[in-house]
């Protein structure tokens, strides 16, 4: 048995040959990795400016974590909103929040532009607390965000909560008590620990699907602008003063921009031969986690929902944020083959650290106390679980890369701006890689931007 499978690239049905690369090629930008920060970002190049866009990918479109993710169109940063804003000050964390958040209307335009036909919901999701202390973080973080003049969404906490009157007062205006079973129907949940809800705006998709169609429609609409080799592995990016060169195989592709989408784990040398040693530091910025998901099936009789459940456990205090851990759940009408449709269940939850990125294999065996997890949490948790012990349909992995500072890296590199990154997954990722995309396409077009919290400058001082 393959060890594996997600929903998402069994849904994939690629009827595109595939073109490996076999010469030396000139072009403006090259886009190496295409997950969805690549596919993005030579959309946003295409679309906004006049330049050639070259789209090397080492595997096949969308079979790194854009294939293997949990699929939830989610706002969330890795890190609280609080610590942002204290790190980088209040405007500067609000931006950030401000322009990711604006991504949700980004994919709405290439829905249009492109007119896809990827099935995208989009509906209110809830995440679901255990314990007030946990939920104190969020008051705090809301706070702060009206301060900065930022949308806040509705809190409910259960009149019976304990705790509850360990809320400060200046919180009061943000959230409103409910009866507790008002707070277990948001959440679909039958485990009483669960006090509080915040809902927000959500969706689901296939990322795969969405980025393969798009790929689809860049192929099709900019012939001769817009080039993609799969299967075309990076082995070295050599940086001079005016131009870069990508080292595949035993050819050469020459670019006045190097854009690196590689998700962080990229096994290449960076040699910079215009300025100091990128390459040391390049390969420490991103650590790699191993999150596993599992999926069932069940009759389509529910709405789509995407949910996430704090537990009461609490963090260890010198912990990053990214590193609590919390499930998370989406329902979604999926097509199994054509014309087979159902409900689709996926959970997600349990990770690994890994030593290092280059010991992730793909294929590598599904960590089978992963589903066990999994399936006790939906036994345990959720209003509509299967009776008995439930047959998962999918189980996969993907590798997520975390960022020192818990945020992507969107930008130039300091010691040589021919080199630039739109990476670092941080386990949430598919609105802040759509922002990345654009900004990247910004910069290219040689727009003055305002620093953001994303530049490599900021993660690299966090690294040091
Ligand atoms: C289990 C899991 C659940 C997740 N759930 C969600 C979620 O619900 N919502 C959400 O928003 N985000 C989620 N994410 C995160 C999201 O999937 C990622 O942020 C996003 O897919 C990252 O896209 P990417 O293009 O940066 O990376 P990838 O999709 O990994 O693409 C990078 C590409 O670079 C290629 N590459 C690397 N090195 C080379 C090389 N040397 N030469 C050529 N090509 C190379 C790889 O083959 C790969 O295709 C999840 C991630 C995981 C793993």
């Amino acid at each position: 048995m393959h060890n594996n499978i997600s929903p998402w690239l069994h849904q994939l049905k690629v009827t595109r040959s595939i073109d490996r690369l076999d010469a030396d090629l000139k072009t403006d930008v090259a886009v190496v990795g295409a997950g969805i920060a690549g596919v993005m970002t030579a959309y946003f190049i295409l679309k906004n400016t006049n330049k050639q866009v070259l789209l090397i990918e080492g595997g096949k479109v969308a079979h790194g974590a854009t294939g293997h993710n949990a699929g939830q169109i989610v706002f969330e940063f890795e890190e609280e909103f609080s610590v942002l804003a204290e790190r980088y000050g209040l405007e500067k964390a609000a931006d950030a929040e401000r322009l990711v958040r604006g991504a949700w209307i980004l994919l709405e335009e290439i829905y249009q532009d492109a007119n896809l036909s990827t099935p995208m919901s989009s509906f209110m999701g809830y995440n679901g607390y255990a314990s007030i202390d946990r939920l104190m973080e969020e008051l705090r973080n809301n706070l702060l965000r009206v301060e900065a003049g930022l949308q806040v969404f509705p809190i409910y906490i259960a009149e019976d909560a304990p705790g509850l009157e360990n809320i400060p007062k200046e919180y009061a205006e943000l959230y409103s008590l409910v009866p507790h079973d008002d707070v277990l129907a948001l959440l679909e949940s039958k485990d009483r620990q669960y006090i509080a809800v915040i809902s927000e705006r959500k969706g689901c998709v296939n990322a795969a699907m969405l980025i393969e169609e798009i790929v689809g429609y860049l192929l099709s609409v900019y012939k001769g602008r817009f080039t993609l080799f799969e299967e075309s592995f990076v082995d070295e990016v050599i940086l001079e003063k005016e131009y870069g060169q990508i080292i595949s195989g035993k050819n050469i592709i020459t670019a006045d921009k190097v854009v690196l989408c590689t998700n962080g784990f990229e096994n290449f040398k960076i040699t910079n031969k215009a300025g100091s040693d990128i390459d040391v530091k390049f390969h420490h910025m991103v650590k790699g986690d191993v999150g596993y998901m599992a999926a069932y099936l069940e009759e389509m009789t529910h709405p789509p929902i995407a949910l996430q459940f704090h537990d009461s456990i609490e963090p260890e205090a010198d912990k990053p944020a990214y590193e609590k851990i919390y499930y998370y759940l989406t329902r979604r009408p999926f097509e199994i083959e054509k014309d087979e449709r159902h409900n689709l269940i996926c959970v997600g939850g349990p990770e690994t650290h890994l030593e290092s990125a280059d010991t992730y294999e793909s294929d590598g065996l599904y960590m089978e106390e992963a589903a066990e997890s999994i399936e006790n949490f939906i036994h345990r948790t959720h209003k509509g679980a299967p009776k008995g012990p439930i047959e998962f349909k999918y189980k996969w992995h993907g590798l997520m890369g975390y960022t020192p500072t818990g945020l992507r890296v969107v930008g130039e590199e300091p010691k040589n701006r021919v080199l630039m990154y739109n990476i670092g997954c941080n386990g949430v990722g598919i609105l802040t890689s759509i922002y990345g995309s654009l900004r990247i396409s910004q910069i290219v077009r040689g727009d003055t931007l305002e620093s953001s919290v994303f530049d490599p400058k900021d993660t690299y001082e966090a690294y040091d």
